[in-house]
């Protein structure tokens, strides 16, 4: 049977070959995104081993200010690209697009790098929970872009994931014109989780983190909730 779906996937591949989302030529693998375009994505190699800032060429030491100031709620951010183009295209046409192809390919590439990289001598987490929506916004957009991404990540590391415990009940303004307590206050109490994670090493997946305070937020009351460790996977990271 795994030859003839291994035989059917070759013959589909020939027949309906793969196109690249970035190029739109036919890709050279089997998914829809082209070596050469693979190789000029914007790779975020070296940052905060906490928060994943980009750190200056001359730091001292490897965490951040902010995060050797107050430890934050989260264990580690692994975040796989920098919020520059074209990634910032696929994920606004993923958003505002409906363009779930991107959510698929993101996904799939997080996974490899999960499994190649991070987490290659470490235990993985024993849960995924995927950053939860506002039913306003859910309903606007159809999916929940988090969610999408976090299925290939979920199927290719075969781990769990938890989509019905945490509640965002609060749609947030935009973040980036306010300042940095602005920020905490806008997304203070704006989650709720109904269910204790009590030792559960959990993985929180987001497309983006932008300056992190919605995401230390949910960490905050997923820590409230027991939670052991979390770590924060994500497409990309503004710097
Ligand atoms: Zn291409
Ligand atoms: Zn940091």
């Amino acid at each position: 049977m795994q030859i003839k779906n291994h035989y059917l996937k070759k013959v589909l591949t020939w027949l309906l070959p793969f196109t690249c989302i970035l190029c739109s030529q036919p890709s050279d693998c089997d998914q829809d995104l082209c070596t050469p375009c693979l190789k000029s994505l914007p790779l975020l190699t070296k940052g905060c081993d906490c928060c994943a800032i980009p750190l200056p060429e001359n730091a001292q030491g490897w965490l951040c200010g902010q995060c050797l100031q107050k430890t934050p709620p989260f264990d580690v951010i692994h975040a796989l690209y920098k919020y520059q183009l074209p990634i910032t295209n696929l994920i606004l046409e993923l958003k505002f697009k409906q363009a779930l192809v991107n959510a698929k390919i993101l996904g799939e590439l997080l996974a490899q790098e999960i499994q190649n990289v991070w987490y290659k001598n470490k235990p993985l987490p024993n849960l995924i929970i995927p950053m939860p929506l506002h039913r306003q916004r859910l309903k606007e957009r159809g999916f929940n872009q988090a969610l999408e991404l976090a299925r290939p990540v979920a199927r290719k590391l075969k781990i769990p994931l938890n989509t019905i415990d945490c509640i965002r009940h609060q749609s947030t303004n935009p973040q980036a014109t306010l300042s940095a307590h602005e920020r905490q206050k806008n997304v203070k109490d704006a989650f709720s989780v109904a269910k204790s994670f009590a030792e559960e090493h959990i993985a929180v997946i987001d497309d983006v983190i932008t300056t992190g305070s919605t995401m230390t937020e949910f960490c905050s009351v997923l820590k409230r909730q027991g939670a052991k460790r979390i770590d924060v996977w994500c497409s990309a990271r503004v710097c």
